[in-house]
Parts: structure tokens; sequence; C-alpha cells
């Protein structure tokens, strides 16, 4: 019987550990806030008091947390996953985090004995929750076969991105794209209706041509043309803009110690931070189009 450590469980990782507790494995749940290890235990987790206590028993240990720095102090302290988890353990941190962090820690796990993938999603708390997250997964191929029979009680697609870092290189590169096309597709509607073109033939008429992208399509920023999409509905997330902007951030700390000129994220990234600014970035990131057309 496989044990599974499961380390940060907020909106993310709750429903993520809950998911593998209904498939049957033993899942030692941990997190700073009580309210989450209790959300847990409802839903078919066990208590563990602590790291140490979550993962010497555990066969594969997953770490849903915020950013990089609460994944290198929860693997590399003393008190940490490293120190305490039984050899031959496998890794799997799902968090969103900058490469360098993602590689560094991925090395220092290696260096003990133990295998570890990166391995982000994509999908928010609704895909959490109905296990259909996308994983991008870095690291060796022997530990992506091991963590892929996992992954798939919590996602639907699971891609094997290369080596460590590679699963975090894939989702900043992507949510770069979708930041951008977003503004874009914001701008493009914008300049269509003060040029006395409306919303839905617009769409109508781009959607079919060249200027189609997903952040038209699925996920239309002006209101109308798309029922399911955050503009109808004043921009409640979805996936907010404070994500957004983390992402956006990610990725162009990457690009700056890669030396990669990425004028558009840089761009993107600021109109982003202005909704921050603003007080806005609990809107849904394609709320960048009350920026965009003066309504904010
Ligand atoms: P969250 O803030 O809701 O949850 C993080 C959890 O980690 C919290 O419960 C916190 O208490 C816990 N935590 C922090 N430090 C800890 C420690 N030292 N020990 C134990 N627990 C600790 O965040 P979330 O929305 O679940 O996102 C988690 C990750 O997933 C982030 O990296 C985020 O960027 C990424 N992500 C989120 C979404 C989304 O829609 N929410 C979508 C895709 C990716």
């Amino acid at each position: 019987m496989t044990t599974i450590a499961f380390i940060g469980l907020g909106n993310m990782g709750g429903p993520m550990a809950a998911n593998l507790a209904a498939a049957d494995y033993t899942v030692k749940a941990t997190d700073l806030s009580d309210e989450a290890i209790e959300r847990a235990i409802d839903a078919g987790c066990q208590r563990a008091t602590g790291i140490a206590e979550a993962v010497q028993d555990a066969d594969i240990i997953v770490t849903m947390l915020p950013a990089g720095t609460h994944v290198r102090s929860v693997y590399t302290n003393d008190d940490g996953v490293i120190t305490n988890a039984k050899p031959g353990a496998l890794f799997i941190d799902s968090s969103t985090i900058d490469v360098e962090s993602a590689r560094a820690v991925s090395a220092t796990a290696q260096a003990a004995g133990f295998e570890m993938v990166d391995a982000p999603v994509s999908g928010g708390v609704t895909a959490a929750a109905a296990g259909t997250l996308t994983f991008m997964v870095g690291g060796g191929l022997s530990a992506f076969e091991r963590a892929r029979p996992i992954l798939t009680y919590m996602g639907k697609n699971i891609f094997h991105a290369g080596a460590a870092g590679n699963g975090q290189v894939a989702k900043i590169a992507n949510n770069m794209l979708l930041g951008i096309t977003m503004i874009a597709t914001c701008e493009a509607f914008h300049l269509a209706e003060k040029l006395g073109l409306d919303a839905q033939t617009f769409y109508d008429i781009s959607s079919t041509a060249s200027g189609q992208s997903w952040s038209m399509t699925s996920y239309c920023p002006a209101p109308g043309p798309v029922e399911t999409a955050p503009s109808n509905r004043n921009y409640q997330p979805g996936f907010s803009a404070a994500m957004m902007l983390k992402d956006m951030r990610l990725a162009q700390t990457a690009a700056h110690s890669a030396k990669v000129p990425t004028p558009l994220g840089a761009q993107a990234e600021a109109l982003y931070a202005l909704l921050e600014a603003a007080g806005k970035d609990d809107l849904d990131f394609s709320g960048v189009m009350k920026l965009v057309n003066g309504t904010l």
C-alpha cells in the first residue's frame, strides 16, 4: 500500500490531496494552517503534525506551496523533507516556483539520493477538485514514470517536459504567452468597438480568422461572445490577475537570468502590475480589459 505525504493543503493542494485519498492512497496531510488540515481530514486524509511526521513513512511526497522560498525551506531545512524522508522516497513538487529554486532543490534532493520532479499545474481550483489538471513535469525519465500513476488521480494531461526545472519552464513560458495574448485581445476588441464594430460581430470574424486564440475563443475579455467567460460576471475569477502577475514575474526573472529579451512579456507584466497597484488584482486576469478601455 503506497503512502503519500501531502504538504500544502491550500486552494489547490486541499482538493488534490482529497483526490488521492479518494483513490484509496493513505495520505498523511500537513499544513501550517489547522483549518486546512481539518478540511483534508474531512476529505479522507490522515493528520500529520509537521513535515517530519508526514514524510517519515511516505513512499511519495507531494508539495503544493506558494513560492520558491517555501519550497526551498520545506525540502532543505533541518526539520524538512530531505532530512526526514525514508530512503527511496519520490518527491513531487507541484507548486509554481522560479526555475532556479526548482533546479536547486532537485539537485540537493538528488545529492541526498532521492529522485524528484517539478510538476506545476495548469487549471485552477475547479480542475484541482475535478482531478482534471494538466501537469508539466521536469525531471529524469524514471522519476517521471514513478510519478505518473499518482498524477493521473489529480490530472488529465501529464507531459514530460524534460530535465529538472523544465516543468516550471513550460508553465511560465505558457503563462507569459497567455498574459500577452489576453492584453492583445483586449486591445483589438476595444479598438474594434471604438471604430464602430460590436464585440459579437468582431468575434464572429476574428475567431475564424488569423487573430484567433484561446484568450478570444475560450475566455473572451469583451462581455457577450463567450458565455462562460469571466467578462460576463464582472471579471470575477477564474484565474486572478494576482496569480497571472506572479507567473509573469517568474517569467521575467527567468528571462533576465538567461539574458533573453522578452519585451512584450515585460510590458504585459507592467500592465498586470498596474491592476495590482490599483487594488484590482483580485479581478480575473481578463479584467485587464478595464485598464485597456479606461473603466477601471
Ligand atoms: P494557497 O496559498 O491557497 O495554499 C498554499 C498552502 O501552503 C497554504 O495552505 C499554506 O498554509 C501552506 N504552506 C505554506 N508554507 C508551508 C509550510 N512551510 N509547511 C506547510 N504548509 C505550508 O495557494 P494555492 O492557490 O493552493 O497555490 C499553490 C501553488 O499552486 C502556487 O504555487 C500557485 O502559484 C500554484 N497554482 C495555483 C492555481 C490556482 O488557481 N490557485 C493554479 C495553478 C497553479
